[in-house]
């Protein structure tokens, strides 16, 4: 089946002027094993961890560096080290599965936590868990979620952000699969936000799930055992 055949793009323009997909041959490559329902559970942690660092290197191409001097072994040179540390804010569960990619590239940065599950009847979020910094104002942030798919828990973070002082221009949403769907929403509730993603798909299903996608990546990162639903008591 051809990629036109599929209804993937592939470097092709698409609607949305905040959405940078990246499409290097490497990240398609890792794209395609990654969604392949025979990868075993192992190699697609592994290939999560290496997607969301091929991700990462665009979506930090702009964070702001202070210069410094350091001594090499023969002379002093001239040298930037980043400004501010960044924040990784994963959305729980499957967000998770980004965050080793991007502290291999930003071992300093700090990780904050939002759960955020999508009721099974309405597909709308409903935020479980928070744990944010008090003052985001003047922080970098990366929204992390691998399935950017009705778009309703990233707005649900972003506004948690925001509500903490972020600023939008400092807030980047990272997937690693998008659906149109989930696209527009993020736009019409943060016009300004830029989005990065590996790929996107055609559409949701009725369940809110990607299609072609690659299933339920919490449930494939981590397995079915603790279910979607976060529980707030010990059963
Ligand atoms: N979450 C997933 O894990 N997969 C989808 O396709 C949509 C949301």
């Amino acid at each position: 089946m051809t990629h036109a055949e599929a209804g993937l793009k592939s470097g092709t323009p698409h609607a949305f002027a905040n959405l940078t997909l990246v499409e290097h041959p490497l990240v398609q490559d890792k794209l395609g094993r990654l969604r392949d329902a025979a990868t075993p559970d192992k190699e697609f942690r592994e290939l999560c961890t290496e997607l969301a660092t091929l991700v990462a290197f665009p979506a930090t191409a702009d964070l702001e560096t202070t210069e410094t001097t350091v001594a090499t072994p023969l002379d002093w040179c001239p040298a930037q080290k980043l400004t501010r540390v960044p924040l990784l804010v994963p959305i729980l569960r499957a967000g998770l599965g980004l965050v080793p990619g991007f502290h291999a590239l930003m071992p300093q940065a700090h990780v904050a936590h939002i759960g955020v599950y999508r009721d099974p009847d309405t597909l709308e979020a409903v935020p479980y868990y928070l744990n944010l910094p008090d003052d985001l104002r003047g922080r970098r942030a990366f929204v992390l979620d691998p399935m950017l798919a009705t778009g309703a828990s990233a707005v649900a973070a972003v506004n948690l952000l925001v509500e903490r002082g972020a600023a939008i221009e400092d807030l980047r949403l990272i997937a690693l699969i998008a659906a149109p769907e989930g696209v527009s929403r993020v736009c019409a509730a943060h016009p300004s936000l830029k989005m990065f993603s590996c790929a996107l798909d055609k559409h949701l299903n009725s369940h809110g799930y990607i299609i072609p996608g690659l299933g339920d990546a919490g449930d494939r990162l981590f397995g079915r055992g603790a279910g979607r639903v976060p529980q707030t008591r010990a059963r």
